[in-house]
């Protein structure tokens, strides 16, 4: 059985360029070994995650990331079952947003600014959707 979660959350002030790489290496490593793949998107401060596996993997994973004190403010936005991944090629991908077009956020939001907490989940997933085809995906596996 698999699943797809969307979460947002805010970045402790501690997260900058560096703590980013340790949170994708980290994750490249745990989602490697229990099947989870998915995009993580870090912009103005604002997370925006993509997480597909195995139902009971995804679960765990999301309830530890919850906990985590990097971040605060975590809110789900979107949970399904699906019958296939739409992110099989990453463990963990990051959207690469100094390829981001502003005009793909006005679309989208009242501003162009990354807003998960002002849309709707329906609206990010779609947002999310557009980014990863649009912006491509940094780091292989
Ligand atoms: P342990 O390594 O035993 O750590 C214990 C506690 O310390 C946990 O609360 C953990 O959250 C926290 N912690 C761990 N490392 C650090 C650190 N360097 N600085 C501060 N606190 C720390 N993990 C994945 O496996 N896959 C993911 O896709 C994933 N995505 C994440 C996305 C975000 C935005 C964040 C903030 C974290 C993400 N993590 C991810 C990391 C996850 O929250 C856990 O830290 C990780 O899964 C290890 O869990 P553990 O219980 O083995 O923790």
């Amino acid at each position: 059985m698999l699943v797809r979660l969307m979460y947002a959350s805010r970045a402790a002030d501690s997260v900058d360029q560096d703590e980013l790489l340790s949170i994708l290496k980290q994750s490249k490593a745990g989602n490697a070994t229990s099947g989870i793949t998915g995009v993580l998107c870090f912009s103005g401060g604002i997370f925006l995650q993509v997480l597909e596996g195995g139902r009971m993997q995804v679960n765990a994973l999301y309830n530890r990331i919850a906990a985590d004190k990097r971040h605060r403010d975590v809110v789900l936005l979107s949970y399904e079952e699906i019958g296939e991944r739409r992110f099989a090629g990453w463990s963990m991908g990051q959207v690469n947003l100094s390829r981001l077009n502003p005009a793909l956020l006005l679309k989208y939001s009242e501003t162009a600014v990354l807003d998960p907490y002002a849309v709707s989940g329906q609206v990010s997933m779609a947002l999310f959707e557009e980014l990863v085809a649009t912006a491509s995906i940094v780091g292989q596996g």
